[in-house]
């Protein structure tokens, strides 16, 4: 369709490959700042450009399927949500918009790419689209038709999906595929922030690797992409080793050290973290574990127990061997204790075990009078003359024990529910 407008051989920009991905970077840092913007794009010289161009750009997608559905697939909608519309296009009037860029029918617009193509299009579907072409072709208000501007660092074929993009929503497949980097510049220098949210889709989804992901994030800070930004900085934590083995990072080392700095470190405090919370589950379970035995030592001492034996109890014959889970764990430690002839704090390792879980079940207990655990009160009085620094250490077990049963409590109501 282009063929017509081309004032070149046609041939030549049609086979030529399409520019590196070192020249979109390029084009990208000369052009995606508000100011340089303006003067890349030839037809605009007015300071108004840049200042339209200057202004914020939208914030990051929202994640979430619904979120995407919505934007995605109604297409244009927006307009005709407002004025409470069907949100759903019909694909007759996509088409339409299909066929109006394809066939170029009355186009008032000859947009300029670096290879040598020329696309034509219009200028009142280019302004609605994009709020920088807006201003682009107001510049050129009451001069000649048609309008004319360039789009420089990207190939031709990439320039059509983005100018039919503006026109339907529309792409294949292959094309975003291919041209995903070179669509995310023009979203952003153009100010489209539907294409913008499809690139980062697509990298998303499956074009995100560990050999491209150094350069995309590159690409996303300067895009200002923020979602894209998280999904590579998490891919990058993800698979460190293998992104530090890959082409873009050796680049990188070389042209950009602070990122590599400022990566090393997100990895590293990722890494932190993991082990902070790790330790923290290892924590807990400790607690639980001492809860647990805490539950025992009252089974023990208020029924007796088949595991680790009567002391003053009749037990059933019938009774079957106990199921306390941790009476097992008990069993040696109270045996040990009943046989032991060192039984002060600070003698045996395994007594002065057994005298701090006597003194935390005290800790724990409300019915230190009719209690059978030894020492319940024995401990209860010893409180009085405690030093500050080991009461606060003993309030923190037993609100940690006591935390981490809580948890598990409401975690299983909460399966049950
Ligand atoms: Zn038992
Ligand atoms: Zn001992
Ligand atoms: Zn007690």
């Amino acid at each position: 369709m282009a063929e017509a407008a081309v004032s070149e051989p046609a041939n030549e920009w049609m086979s030529s490959s399409p520019p590196s991905y070192e020249q979109s970077m390029q084009f990208l840092q000369e052009n995606c700042a508000p100011v340089s913007c303006s003067t890349r794009i030839e037809v605009s010289t007015n300071p108004s450009v840049s200042r339209s161009v200057s202004r914020e750009p939208p914030p990051p997608p929202l994640p979430g399927p619904a979120y995407y559905r919505q934007k995605v697939f109604s297409v244009r909608s927006s307009s005709c949500n407002t004025r409470g519309g069907y949100n759903c296009v019909p694909k007759e009037t996509v088409d339409i918009w299909d066929k109006l860029f394809e066939g170029g029918y009355q186009a008032d617009v000859r947009i300029f790419t670096e290879d040598g193509g020329v696309v034509p299009a219009h200028s009142n579907v280019l302004s609605v689209a994009s709020p920088v072409l807006k201003h682009l072709l107001k510049q050129q208000k009451g001069k000649s038709c048609p309008h004319s501007f360039s789009i420089t660092g990207v190939p031709y074929n990439a320039a059509c999906v983005f100018i039919r993009f503006l026109y339907s929503s529309r792409y294949e497949q292959a094309d975003m595929q291919k041209f995903c980097l070179h669509l995310l510049v023009l979203s952003h220098v153009f100010s489209v922030p539907s294409l913008k949210l499809v690139c980062t889709q697509n990298l998303e989804h499956g074009s995100l690797t560990t050999d491209n992901v150094i350069d995309v994030l590159q690409l996303a800070r300067l895009c200002d992409a923020s979602r894209l930004n998280l999904l590579c900085m998490r891919l990058i934590v993800k698979n460190f080793k293998t992104v530090a083995k890959s082409e873009g990072w050796k680049v990188m080392q070389q042209s950009d050290p602070k990122l590599e700095q400022e990566l090393v470190e997100s990895v590293v405090e990722a890494d932190s973290r993991k082990q902070d919370k790790l330790r923290k589950i290892e924590e807990k379970k400790i607690y639980l574990q001492l809860y647990d035995a805490m539950e025992a030592l009252v089974h023990i001492c208020r029924d007796g127990c088949r595991t680790i034996g009567p002391h003053d109890k009749d037990l059933d014959e019938t009774m079957g061997p106990c199921n306390f889970p941790a009476c097992k764990g008990l069993e040696s430690l109270v045996r040990h204790f009943a046989g032991c002839k060192t039984r002060v704090p600070g003698g045996c390792v395994h007594c002065k075990r057994m005298w701090q879980l006597l003194e935390l079940h005290s800790r724990m207990c409300c019915e230190p009078d009719t209690c059978k655990v030894p020492l319940c009160r024995h401990f209860k009085e010893k409180v009085q003359q405690q030093s500050k620094k080991d009461e606060v250490k003993w309030k923190v077990l037993v609100s940690k024990v006591q935390a981490a049963k809580k948890a598990v409590n409401s975690f299983s109501s909460f399966l049950v529910t």
